[in-house]
């Protein structure tokens, strides 16, 4: 192990599995020694849980043990968070203090909800008609909330910020509609939309669209309008209107709430972060702004590309290939032209795609609905679902590009 270049990956969602994934592939594997630090025991796929909030769960895993997703003889697993980092040394330490020392850092640890933002809300996730399905544990009760209500108010807020939750947080929405029409109770109730930033997106063109979506829907939608505080027992919230600059108070019969998501503190506070907390990369080429031996992707990067898996598999390639050049020394650093991808499903068979590059360009289509779970082309069936998923890294679109060229 001593002659082998150390390669550190701090966190194990999406991106930081495909990243371990992909490198397994390489002909120059057997010079690494991968070290993957990561708190939870669960790698989790959140991509059914709005589906699964608020129709029948589905035959997809939710969660898959981490050990399961890594070959435990080739990748050290440490089982606790990253608390501070030393880019100037080349070593994190983890909240235990165990020092961890790399050639190569990448990091990928997605955003935290920050439920704490939100006065009278401890505790009372799941009572009340409060809910989320930004929550795991809050999943089953979301569906019965959502299952139970027939007529009254039903408001869905989510706070401003960057955000994995801003197409998944109008999912919802429609997701609702939709069952609450075949329910044949649609009629009977009121569906509001309140979104903490300035618009329904931040393009214009797709917040006009998705706009137009809520429009043909009846639903109400504000932005600039954060949820600040609950009141349970009198189901009573109370937001702050950005435009007016006022607090104001709004009654409601169930209450669906996104939190505001922001970066782990240790990246927030290291040197790493730029001055919205987030990790600082160059957007082409993935690297850190300051530090050539540290990449980052998905949520935690500072890229202006929607968070979600589609803007992960169109970075992996540039990452690869980034890493690859700089532990080979072949081969210039590729750009990543930030061209990726999202979709939104409304009614039962219809779905809009959105493709952008970076937040700037974009052009939508609305395409017949193949099936929820070949988004992003991968299939996870429930018999062979942890192995099929584990190559899901591996076989997306983007790794078959770089790693092969690298010997
Ligand atoms: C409810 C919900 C539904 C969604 N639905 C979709 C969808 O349908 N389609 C889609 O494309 N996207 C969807 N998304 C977004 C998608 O899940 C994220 O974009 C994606 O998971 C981001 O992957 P990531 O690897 O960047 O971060 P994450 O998946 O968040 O993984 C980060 C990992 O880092 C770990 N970590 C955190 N802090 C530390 C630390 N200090 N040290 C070490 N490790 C740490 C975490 O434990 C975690 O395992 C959804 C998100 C949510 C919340």
């Amino acid at each position: 192990m001593e002659n082998k270049l150390k390669l550190v990956v701090v966190g194990a969602g999406f991106g930081g599995m495909s990243i371990i994934s992909s490198i397994n592939q390489w002909a120059i594997r057997e010079n690494l020694e991968i070290t993957l630090v990561e708190p939870d025991e669960w790698h989790h796929y959140r991509n059914c849980w709005i589906k699964n909030s608020i129709l029948e769960p589905g035959k997809i895993s939710k969660s898959i043990h981490i050990a399961d997703l890594i070959p435990s003889d080739s990748v050290n697993w440490l089982n606790e968070p990253a608390a501070q980092f030393h880019p100037e040394q080349s070593y994190l330490l983890t909240i235990n203090g165990t020092r961890v020392n790399y050639d190569i850092l990448v990091i990928a640890t997605g955003l935290k909800p920050k439920w704490k933002l939100i006065d009278g809300i401890h505790g009372k996730l799941g009572r009340n008609f409060i809910t989320t399905a930004f929550n795991f544990s809050s999943l089953d009760w979301n569906r019965k909330f959502f299952n139970e209500i027939e007529k009254g108010k039903v408001l869905f807020t989510i706070s401003g910020g960057g955000s994995n939750g801003t197409i998944p947080s109008k999912e919802i929405v429609l997701l609702a509609n939709d069952l609450f029409k075949q329910k044949n109770i649609r009629d009977n109730l009121r569906i509001s939309y309140y979104d903490g930033n300035q618009s329904m997106f931040p393009n214009t063109k797709i917040s006009e669209s998705l706009s137009s979506i809520f429009n043909a829907e009846q639903i109400e939608q504000r932005v600039s309008t954060t949820l600040l505080k609950v009141f349970p027992k009198s189901k009573e919230a109370v937001f702050y209107d950005a435009f007016q600059d006022k607090e104001y108070s709004e009654n409601y019969d169930l209450l669906h709430i996104v939190p505001k998501m922001s970066p782990p503190k240790a990246i927030i506070e290291s040197q790493l972060s730029d001055k919205n907390g987030f990790l600082a990369v160059d957007k082409t080429t993935l690297k850190h702004k300051n530090f050539d031996n540290i990449f980052g992707i998905g949520d935690i990067t500072n890229i202006p590309c929607v968070k979600n898996l589609s803007a992960i598999r169109a970075q992996l390639p540039t990452i690869l290939g980034n890493i690859g050049a700089l532990i080979t020394g072949l081969g210039d650093f590729k750009e990543f032209n930030g061209e990726h991808s999202f979709s939104l499903h409304s009614a039962p068979l219809r779905r809009s795609n959105y493709r952008l590059k970076f937040l700037e360009l974009s052009e939508s289509k609305v395409w017949p609905s193949i099936t929820t779970n070949t988004i992003l082309g991968y299939i996870i069936a429930e018999k062979t679902n942890i192995k099929n998923y584990r190559s899901s890294f591996v076989k997306s679109k983007a790794n078959k590009l770089e790693p092969s060229k690298i010997k």
